[in-house]
């Protein structure tokens, strides 16, 4: 039937969401899960899992070459983070505006109701990842959800 078809055509997307060390530390996991279903997201997997210094220099290689490199990777390493791939209709972009801005200071006065303003501190402590394109969420996803065909991600990070 039209009723079926039009179902049918509605696109699910993926995207990468992933609770920080300091998200974690800070117990505002709770509170995200609750925005994230609230705002019509379903959870199809999640992980709590520590990263080391190889897997945090993978999963952030763009930035190898910036000056706040090696201080983002002591950061991702501090302790565990939660990772979810979130599933919806435009899923990638729709977490993106619900996060906020990369700098939570900046948010809390230009994105008040975005989750960097209610759990981040600064540039670099923002509380919360998302995968920000089409290429990089089916990246992020399998660095974590991969599986073990390929052996890498073992030694980039260890489930807890
Ligand atoms: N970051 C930082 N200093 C900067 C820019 C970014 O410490 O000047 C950190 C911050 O934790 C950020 C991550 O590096 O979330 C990745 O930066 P990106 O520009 O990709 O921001 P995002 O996509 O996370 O908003």
């Amino acid at each position: 039937t039209s009723r079926h078809l039009s179902n049918a055509s509605v696109e699910e997307e993926k995207t990468l969401a992933m609770i920080k060390p300091d998200g974690l530390f800070s117990n505002h996991t709770d509170a995200i899960k609750k925005v994230i279903l609230d705002s019509g997201f379903h959870i199809f997997e999640e992980m709590i899992t520590q990263l080391n210094k190889d897997g945090a220099s993978s999963f952030y290689a763009e930035h190898s070459s910036k000056s706040f490199f090696s201080s983002l990777i002591k950061y991702m390493t501090s302790g565990p983070v939660l990772v979810m791939v979130l599933e919806k209709e435009n899923a990638i972009a729709d977490w993106r505006n619900l996060i906020g801005p990369t700098d939570a200071r900046k948010a809390k006065s230009t994105h008040p109701h975005s989750i960097r303003a209610m759990c981040g501190q600064d540039l670099e402590k923002n509380c919360v990842h998302g995968s920000d394109s089409l290429q990089s969420a089916p990246r992020e996803i399998s660095f974590f959800f991969g599986g073990t065909l390929s052996g890498t991600e073992a030694t980039m990070h260890d489930e807890l």
